[in-house]
């Protein structure tokens, strides 16, 4: 069998298109969505993503607001511009990327954005809703990797997904996700043991290891989809390669459909940071939820 492939980059266009189509809506309403990117320091990869957040956000009719601070700047100094924010009532999403240099704590930082404005969902209260089965803010990956499935699939209940992988920003939010849409979830981890076996029991399987090429052929299920969520970059016959955490070319012979790296979740996870925000903003001014775009 050859999988077919499950094109993340052509979805997330898509996406893009129907939270543009939304954003007209309300700025003929007299609004426009914004969106507030704050980037502490120099970090290369860091910069790269919020530039390429920034121009799709304008791209799809919102305003971006984009805070740059130096990499020195004080725990005070960031939460007093996140409470600047949490009060601007022209920003409707704030994303603080992450990660933050070692000396500023993380959690404290993203507990201080407003739970309504935080559209990368990793506010403890977003977490909590989330987990009992309430209206949230959902982080963008995971949302992105529902999306997919849900459009490869249909209906997901009862369906047998393993996730592998059990991070606060992916695993966890994935198998809650799934869990929300009826899947007998398993989640796994380094600890797992007989782990293939696990992951052979996979109608989905998600994988969101950080180990590039981990998950070969044989630990899937013929048939199963394959949901790779990996970004590793690696050397290989001297040139630089983005692969994903799972084999594709040996997980594309049994899988029933597979997505690749690049191509795959990567670009829904700023489509779905857009479709955050124009939630974040029909929810602010009281107005229907977009339809589709959220979890
Ligand atoms: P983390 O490092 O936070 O978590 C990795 C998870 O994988 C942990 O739960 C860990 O288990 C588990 N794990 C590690 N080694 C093994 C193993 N040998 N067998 C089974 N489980 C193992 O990573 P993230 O969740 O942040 O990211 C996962 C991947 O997704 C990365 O490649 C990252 O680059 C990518 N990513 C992609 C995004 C996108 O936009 N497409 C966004 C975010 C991440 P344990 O908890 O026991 O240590």
């Amino acid at each position: 069998m050859t999988a077919a492939v499950i094109d993340g980059k052509a979805f997330a266009a898509e996406v893009r298109s129907r939270v543009a189509a939304g954003v007209a809506g309300l700025v003929a309403k007299g609004i426009t969505p914004g969106l507030a990117v704050v980037l502490v320091g120099e970090d290369p990869a860091s910069q790269v993503y919020v530039r390429s957040k920034g121009k799709m956000t304008v791209e799809v009719g919102m305003n971006s607001f984009e805070h740059k601070l130096d990499a020195s700047v004080s725990q005070d100094e960031l939460l007093a511009l996140i409470a600047q924010l949490n009060a601007d009532p022209a920003v409707h999403g704030i994303l603080v990327q992450l990660p933050l240099p070692g000396h500023l704590e993380e959690a404290a930082v993203i507990n201080a954005i407003d739970p309504a404005k935080d559209v990368d969902g990793f506010h403890i209260s977003n977490v909590g809703l989330l987990a009992t089965g309430q209206k949230s803010m959902v982080p963008c990956t995971p949302l992105g990797c529902l999306m997919l499935l849900r459009d490869r699939l249909g209906d997901l209940s009862g369906l047998n997904a393993v996730v592998v992988g059990r991070s606060n920003i992916v695993g966890k939010p994935m198998a809650q996700l799934l869990l929300g849409d009826s899947c007998t979830v398993t989640i796994a981890h380094s600890r797992t043991k007989d782990l293939k076996e696990v992951c052979k029991r996979a109608d989905i399987l998600v994988a969101a290891v950080g180990r590039p090429e981990m998950i070969t052929g044989d630990y899937v299920k013929p048939g199963a989809t394959v949901i790779d969520v990996g970004i590793n970059r690696i050397e290989r016959d001297g040139k630089q390669k983005l692969v994903g955490d799972v084999d594709y070319a040996s997980a594309a012979e049994v899988a029933g459909a597979i997505t690749p790296v690049p191509g795959g979740v990567g670009p829904m996870t700023i489509a779905c940071l857009l479709a955050n925000t124009l939630t974040a903003c029909c929810r602010a001014n009281g107005l229907p939820e977009p339809e589709g775009l959220t979890a």
